[in-house]
C-alpha cells in the first residue's frame, strides 16, 4: 500500500532536459510528484499546481551543512593597557 504507483504523463516534457515522455508522476500522501527517468529530475506539485523542485531544495540542504560558519568567533582583542588613559 505504502508504494506509490508511477505512471507515465504522455507528451510530458521533462523541464530540465526538455525530453519528452521521460516524466513519471505518482502521489506521496496525496501531494503529486514528478521525476524524470532521464535526468533525475523531480518535482512537487503543491496544492496550487506550482511545481516544487524537490531535489534542488534537497541538495541545497545537504550539501553545504557548514558554509555559514563564522570567521570572527575566535577573534580576541587584547587592549594594550599602555593606551589607557588614566585619570590622575
Ligand atoms: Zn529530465
Amino acid at each position: 500500500m505504502s508504494q506509490p504507483v508511477k505512471r507515465f504523463i504522455a507528451g510530458a516534457v521533462c523541464p530540465a532536459c526538455s525530453t519528452m515522455d521521460t516524466i513519471r508522476m505518482f502521489e506521496v500522501e496525496g501531494v503529486p510528484n514528478r521525476e524524470c527517468v532521464q535526468c533525475g529530475y523531480a518535482d512537487t506539485l503543491d496544492e496550487r499546481g506550482n511545481s516544487v523542485p524537490s531535489e534542488l531544495t534537497t541538495r541545497v540542504n545537504v550539501s553545504k551543512p557548514k558554509a555559514d560558519k563564522p570567521t570572527t568567533q575566535t577573534v580576541q582583542f587584547f587592549p594594550n593597557p599602555r593606551l589607557k588613559k588614566k585619570p590622575e
